[in-house]
């Protein structure tokens, strides 16, 4: 049995590495003895006591981390924590036609301006949300709507009852056939810049919380 007793960054100065840190981690040994991952990828080898840091010593490579971090926006290791994407949420129109298949899908839009969409041109996303199934002939038409009774209606009464069921489902016209909006909501890959920023002032964030709980411990020691 053993236990990761702990781990701390260093940097490895090797202009070829892409990544310039790596976390190596120490482990104890019931019988006393240790070993150190320098990596951190299970390769281990055996190590003596007094090369396992002190804790200053490890929150000290950890706060040298930080301040590289800080300087180049760029987090190795992945230590700090920020979003890199987020979601978005636009409201789609859907235009229905009748016919003897059932209510067709013709076209769609973003937006209630946005270029209108031809069915078999609309994101797989967008589509699915459209309440409509692909047939023979590549048409898209309504896979219909479910009654209390069990009963599938595909018809316009069916399109417009299943809209009407449907909270998130708006109905804008019903010309020429129906026409309604439905959210979709699709992730959004952020800015390598925003990512950056937000790297670099998480890392002075916990630079500032090192430095001031360093100072707490001090004060504290002082009293005593
Ligand atoms: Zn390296």
């Amino acid at each position: 049995m053993s236990d990761i007793y702990t781990a701390q960054p260093w940097n490895c100065g090797d202009s070829d590495c892409l990544l310039g840190w790596h976390k190596e981690s120490f482990w104890h040994y019931e019988d006393g003895t240790w070993t150190v991952d320098r990596y951190t990828d299970g390769n281990h080898q055996k190590c003596e006591p007094e090369d396992v840091p002190t804790w200053e010593q490890e929150e000290a490579a950890w706060v040298r981390y930080a301040e590289d971090v800080a300087e180049t926006g760029e987090d190795p290791l992945s230590v700090f924590t920020v979003e890199r994407t987020y979601k978005r949420t636009a409201r789609w129109e859907f235009q229905y036609t009748p016919s003897i298949l059932g209510m067709i899908l013709v076209s769609a839009r973003k937006g209630d301006r946005g270029p209108s969409v031809k069915t078999g041109h609309l994101p797989e996303t967008v589509r699915d949300c459209s309440g409509a199934g692909e047939e023979a002939q590549g048409r898209y038409v309504f896979l219909g709507w479910e009654g209390p009774d069990g009963k599938i209606n595909k018809s316009r009464d069916g399109l417009l009852l299943a809209i009407v069921h449907d909270d998130d489902a708006r109905l804008t016209s019903e010309a020429r056939g129906l026409r309604f909006t439905y959210p979709i909501e699709r992730t959004v890959y952020r800015k390598e810049t925003a990512i950056t920023r937000d790297l670099k002032a998480a890392a002075k964030r916990y630079i500032k919380r090192r430095r001031k709980q360093r100072k707490l411990a001090a004060d504290r020691k002082h009293q005593a």
